[in-house]
């Protein structure tokens, strides 16, 4: 085992979607690529947000798509690290207590955008007297408080993005405790990191800019950064980030039966210079594993895509990757699952083949002849065309006026699979009655 280790942080303040999938996704999958660990790291230090039911559909999610993790913390259980973090900090003068109020902040970050100027935050804090601060303490002001950035080039070899070079100067100073003492979430985040040992952060690049306050934390915490990665985030089909998309729910997708190796397979190479292909297993996803590959530009995410990929995956699986959630038995799954776009249709057409259906019949008196002609026994799948061929030589009709009415009348059902695969299955006996219009 390598020293890698990785982190999916999720906040419980939300389902599952496509996009933090993405993220937990290629973390897993470097973890597994570079032999290292997989930490789940509950972000929930926002208590008013912060939902059971939210952390424990995460979880269900990550064990349904195979993203297993090695350790799991909570960083609610944290805080007593945190505080004496922040207690060191607050001695070397890193951290700083700010009483402004929130319409105050608000006031003189209108008032340097009008004057044409970054709304940056102008350190008013640090010049408070004591007498300023006794003050506010008996006006019953709460003092935030901030991190103090150090004047001076912010530089990174960012995985996806290459070089990154920010100026400090051009930041203000990130707020990490609250009013009410809560945490937010950059101090938290990178204490648990270090402690943790985290090598690499696999992220959306929303957090680019987090990133660069950050690594003055990581520097004053720990004298060294963990590698970067930032994706670029998916955007909807119209070019923005919709509504849908951001909420797109993995159990929504679960339930309408897209395969969890289909999402990890897609959202592993969308964006990517490589064709989307099926993967079968995690392990040959990861090794297949490559960041440059990435674009810089945001890729595309549409659902309908997903859903057309998830056919082909469907469609190209062994039997021994569905025994386990089918009834159906190997002939079946094979002859029938080219047809199929989610697994569990497999069922559905088990069902037309071998359970009671009332037929529909649409030409009573043409497929009452077709089944005088049913050959005999054992059938192939040569079996349908031989018989249509011999059907053919007793109607005139043809195409779909013929073949449309022997559809409904041995299946019920308007299209599916072919009939010459599902024929055999029927069997001579149900296909004579149904097509004879008897429930069989
Ligand atoms: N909880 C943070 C989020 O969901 C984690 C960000 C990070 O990966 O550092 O955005």
């Amino acid at each position: 085992m390598s020293d890698v280790k990785v982190r999916f942080a999720p906040s419980p303040t939300g389902w599952m979607h496509i996009g933090n999938t993405r993220t937990a996704v290629f973390n897993w999958l470097l973890a597994k690529k570079l032999g290292g660990k997989f930490l789940l790291r509950i972000d929930d230090t926002d208590v008013l947000r912060s939902k059971k039911e939210y952390e424990e559909a995460i979880l269900d999610v990550l064990v349904w798509l195979g993203l297993n993790w090695d350790e799991q913390a909570r960083q609610s259980e944290r805080i007593v690290r945190y505080d004496e973090v922040v207690a060191k900090l607050k001695d070397e003068g890193r951290i700083y207590a700010c009483y402004e109020t929130a319409e105050e902040l608000e006031v003189m970050r209108k008032k340097l955008m009008a004057q044409g100027r970054p709304p940056i935050y102008d350190r008013g804090a640090l010049k408070l007297t004591k007498e300023d601060v006794a003050r506010y303490e008996a006006e019953g002001r709460k003092p935030h408080y901030r991190f103090k950035l150090l004047p001076g080039a912010i530089e990174w070899d960012d995985m996806v993005r290459g070089r990154i070079h920010y100026d400090a100067a051009n930041l203000a100073d990130p707020v990490i405790i609250r009013e009410d003492g809560s945490y937010l979430y950059h101090l938290p985040s990178v204490i648990d990191d270090v402690d943790f040992g985290i090598t690499h952060i696999i992220r959306g690049e929303d957090h680019v800019t987090n990133t660069a306050a950050q690594i003055q934390m990581f520097e004053a915490l720990a004298g060294k950064s963990p590698i970067f990665a930032h994706l670029p985030l998916l955007t909807g089909k119209e070019g923005k980030l919709s509504k849908r998309l951001g909420s797109l729910g993995v159990r929504e997708l679960r339930a309408e039966g897209v395969e969890n190796l289909a999402i990890c397979s897609f959202l592993a190479k969308l964006g990517t210079s490589e064709a989307i292909e099926p993967f079968n297993d995690l392990t040959s996803l990861a090794e297949s594993l490559d960041l440059t590959k990435l674009g810089r530009s945001q890729p595309k995410f549409d659902e309908q895509e997903l859903k057309l990929f998830n056919s082909k995956f469907v469609r190209q699986m062994s039997f021994e990757n569905v025994a386990e959630r089918v009834s159906v038995k190997r002939d079946f799954w094979e002859a029938v699952k080219g047809n199929l776009d989610t697994v569990i249709e497999a069922e559905k057409w088990h069902k037309v083949c071998y359970e009671e259906i009332v037929p529909d019949m649409e030409d009573a008196e043409l497929t009452a002849m077709a089944a005088d002609l049913l050959p005999d026994e054992p059938w192939s799948e040569n079996t349908y065309g031989e018989w249509m061929g011999l059907v053919k030589t007793h109607t005139d009709k043809k195409g779909k006026e013929l073949f449309h009415p022997i559809r409904k009348a041995l299946t019920a059902q308007d299209c599916g699979p072919e009939l010459k695969i599902l024929l055999p299955f029927i069997g001579r006996e149900r296909a004579y009655n149904r097509l004879k219009g008897k429930k069989a």
